[in-house]
């Protein structure tokens, strides 16, 4: 990393890298927006970014992955509007540390990342979390601050209404381990895995529906709220409560609050399975959860039920479902490791006899949050 920051900017003193990762969703998808509760896992894919004050007092981000690059004068930031690109993220990040507070001096940015774009594996979220940190330069931050204030980058600046989840387990993420989080409270529960391998496939497509369908969700569910009544949020309606004021809401609305409401159970129920080892119960409310996504939340797509669907056919799958967002990107496997293998060679058929398409199959192993990082390899 630093290297290259040194070939793209001609010096290399002063370079330090941080590291942010993506993560994977297990269970609790569209709850984080309701302050429901979210099981994801950080990656060890993650985005690194090299920074050093610059020498001509302007700010400088160049990305890797895109081979692109933007500068802004340093008094320029503040005042910086949304340009509908990459960089929205790089700039939403910056306005929001210096609207918390932090002094910024002008510096270049080299980004690279490993989790891939746009697959539901929130590439959006370590990109913010990394930046933040690389801004930041080591200044000791609160890490919830740091996950809010990435949230609100991506809320305010990029302009989607996501809930604290990508930014959180980015943050928060533990080898070994999932996470349970509250989005509520904000609170956290560690939670240990039984030996099973969990493998991400990628759909390698995202239907431009995704941005208008998740605004529309999160629409659909403050209409829930209301025609509920007496309530903050969904987190706050069980299933009979939900059920009593069915008649006060379209048919749509409602099937989008059943989601939500069962989804939030689901959550709990995977978390006691996992304690006791019940992969079998694990896989269950993985099907479940993509059942529901699928034909209560409407965000699957042809891809993801296809992968899902193949997934289930073959040996030593406990589980499978779609991860993310939705209507594209990646579903997320619970396998038998030994069976890890013969699972990826399968599922990667039947999709490209299928879609003609390889799929990308990517190893989930929790990986610690965001900090310093040593350079990673190439
Ligand atoms: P996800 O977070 O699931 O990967 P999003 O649509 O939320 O998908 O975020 C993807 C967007 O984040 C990309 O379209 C791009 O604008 C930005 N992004 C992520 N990583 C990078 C990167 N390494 N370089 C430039 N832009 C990036
Ligand atoms: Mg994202």
């Amino acid at each position: 990393m630093i290297a290259s920051f040194r070939e793209r900017f001609g010096y290399g003193d002063g370079v330090r890298v941080f590291r942010a990762p993506g993560r994977v969703n297990l269970i609790g998808e569209h709850t984080d927006y309701n302050l429901g509760f979210v099981l994801p896992v950080a990656l060890e894919m993650a985005c690194f970014a090299a920074s050093a004050p610059s020498r001509d007092g302007r700010f400088r981000v160049y990305s890797e992955n895109r081979n692109a690059s933007r500068e802004w004068a340093a008094g320029e930031v503040a005042s910086l509007k949304p340009s509908k690109d990459w960089s929205d993220y790089v700039a939403g990040v910056m306005q929001q540390v210096l609207a918390a507070g932090f002094a910024v001096e002008p510096c270049n940015l080299y980004v690279r990342s490993t989790v891939p774009e746009g697959g539901g594996l929130s590439s959006s979220a370590a990109l913010e979390v990394s930046t933040a940190l690389a801004l930041l330069a080591g200044r000791p931050i609160d890490p919830l601050e740091l996950a809010k204030l990435c949230r609100r980058a991506e809320v305010e600046f990029v302009g989607m209404p996501c809930g604290i989840m990508d930014q959180y387990i980015s943050v928060f993420g533990r080898e070994h381990a999932a996470v349970r989080i509250d989005c509520r409270s904000l609170e956290n529960e560690i939670v240990p895995l039984p030996e099973v391998e969990i493998l991400a496939v990628n759909t390698m497509v995202k239907h431009e529906l995704g941005q208008s369908a998740y605004r529309q969700r999160v629409q659909e569910c403050r209409t829930a709220v209301e025609a509920v009544g007496g309530v903050e949020s969904l987190r706050d309606v069980d299933l009979p409560r939900l059920e009593a004021a069915a008649a006060r809401m379209p048919e749509t609305v409602f099937r989008r609050a059943r989601h939500v409401v069962t989804e939030d159970q689901r959550v709990l129920r995977f978390v006691e399975a996992s304690r006791r080892n019940d992969l079998a119960e694990m896989g269950r409310l993985f099907v479940a959860s993509h059942r529901s996504l699928q034909h209560d939340y409407e965000v699957s797509c042809a891809e993801l039920d296809f992968l899902v669907d193949a997934a289930l056919e073959i040996e030593g799958v406990f589980g499978a479902r779609m991860t993310g967002g939705g209507f594209g990107g990646c579903t997320v496997n619970l396998v038998r490791p030994d069976k890890a293998a013969s699972f990826r060679a399968a599922i990667a058929v039947a999709y490209r006899g299928r879609f003609g398409i390889d799929p990308r199959i990517y190893s989930c192993r929790p990986a610690r949050g965001a900090g310093e990082a040593a350079s990673p390899e190439k």
